[in-house]
């Protein structure tokens, strides 16, 4: 399997796929609808949000289910007024980037690990008072994981709402206690459910709002009929990774560490971002010493190995990592940049192969670029 773009999106989850098949089939009603068998949609409904409650800490009437993790970070910012002051991090993907133009945006920069500090937050707290900090879980580059506990108890201290956008954070590490974070984000894809399917958690019952208007849907919080086939994949695929969570970070991040040093015996000087961080276990964000990111890309690809070049939403432009922008890099760098995000079912012989797959890319680039 030589599938190594998983913070792009991942294959369907087995359990994922049987739910999806089980709720469309059986339960395919409008759950709004009046009749006994639209009542029973609804209840399963409500009971895939009890469960997604359970899994992230937070109670269910908190949760209202989007089209995603874009949709969701653009509802968080479209009730706030131009003058409203927010603070995101230099390294927010693009979709959260974007949704806060048109506000009064201040940037958190991060340290040489990709990290926002505390201690950075702290004096931009006292500094300012802004209407809402925004700070991701888990990063979808570098994997790098941000302090958002300690973010979120800063912001509580000062009375300022924060949200994580946890898209990269969920089915890969265990999220119990994500519901201390007063707004999260959350997408079915990147953890083996469908696309187009996700959530956005609010701060309570009684938070408001009105990011798509129609009927009375998510108790008026989000109208359009509810997608429950895919809610109920996105939760069953989230409740199987939560049991073996320990256990696969434990096998992977040794897999991928093993493939970091096979690297690096063999391509000097190869550097890997954000290495001395806690980071996702499956992640990889390395400069390559020589030879533009697109050429490793489609040799590797040929080669039937899918990896990236930094985020997949702006891939196509060239030296696009929003992570090594943010850590100064130079633009001979960045256009170096690749990433590699295996997956659960990731084998050690898959890694193997894509070391295989690297050193014989990289001779054949040697040679001129011909291939054999
Ligand atoms: N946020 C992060 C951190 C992501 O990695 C992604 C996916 O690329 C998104 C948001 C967008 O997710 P979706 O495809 O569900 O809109």
């Amino acid at each position: 399997n030589g599938y190594f773009d998983h913070n792009a999106t991942t294959p369907l989850h087995p359990a994922a796929r049987d739910a999806w098949l089980r709720a469309s089939e059986k339960h395919w009603h409008n759950p709004s609808s009046l009749y006994r068998d639209a009542g029973m949609a609804s209840q399963h409904l409500e009971s895939a949000r009890e469960r997604l409650g359970t899994l992230i800490g937070t109670d269910a009437e908190r949760i209202v289910f989007t089209s995603g993790a874009t949709e969701s970070n653009n509802a968080l910012f479209a009730p706030l007024p131009p003058d409203a002051l927010v603070l995101i991090s230099a390294i927010e993907h693009p979709s959260l980037r974007e949704a806060s133009r048109g506000r009064q945006v201040l940037e958190l920069p991060v340290n040489t690990d990709g990290v926002v500090e505390p201690d950075t937050l702290k004096s931009h707290l006292s500094a300012h008072r802004p209407a809402l900090v925004s700070v991701m879980a888990a990063n979808n580059e570098s994997g790098t994981l941000q302090p958002w506990r300690e973010l979120a108890a800063l912001c509580r201290a000062h009375g300022v709402p924060f949200h994580t956008d946890a898209a990269q954070w969920l089915g890969k590490i265990d999220a119990a206690d994500l519901g201390e974070c007063d707004f999260i984000t959350g997408s079915a894809h990147k953890f083996g459910g469908g696309k187009g399917c996700g959530f956005l958690v609010l701060p309570s019952e009684d938070s408001r709002l009105g990011f798509i208007r129609g009927g009375p849907q998510e108790h008026g919080r989000r109208a359009g009929t509810e997608n429950y086939p895919a809610i109920e994949a996105m939760v069953t695929a989230l409740e199987s990774l939560t049991l073996r969570l320990g256990e696969v970070a434990q096998t992977q991040s040794g897999l991928r560490d093993a493939f970091i040093a096979q690297m690096r015996a063999r391509f000097e000087p190869l550097r890997v971002i954000s290495e001395c961080s806690p980071r996702l276990w499956n992640t990889v964000l390395m400069v390559m010493p020589e030879h533009d990111n697109l050429k490793w890309l489609t040799r590797l690809s040929r080669r039937g190995f899918s990896i990236s070049t930094g985020s997949a939403c702006s891939s196509g432009k060239e030296g696009s990592s929003v992570v090594v922008t943010a850590l100064g890099a130079s633009a001979a760098e960045l256009k170096r940049v690749v990433r590699i995000s295996s997956g659960w079912e990731t084998t050690a012989e898959d890694w193997q192969a894509l070391a295989v797959a690297f050193e014989e890319v990289f001779e054949e680039l040697n040679r001129g670029g011909r291939p054999q």
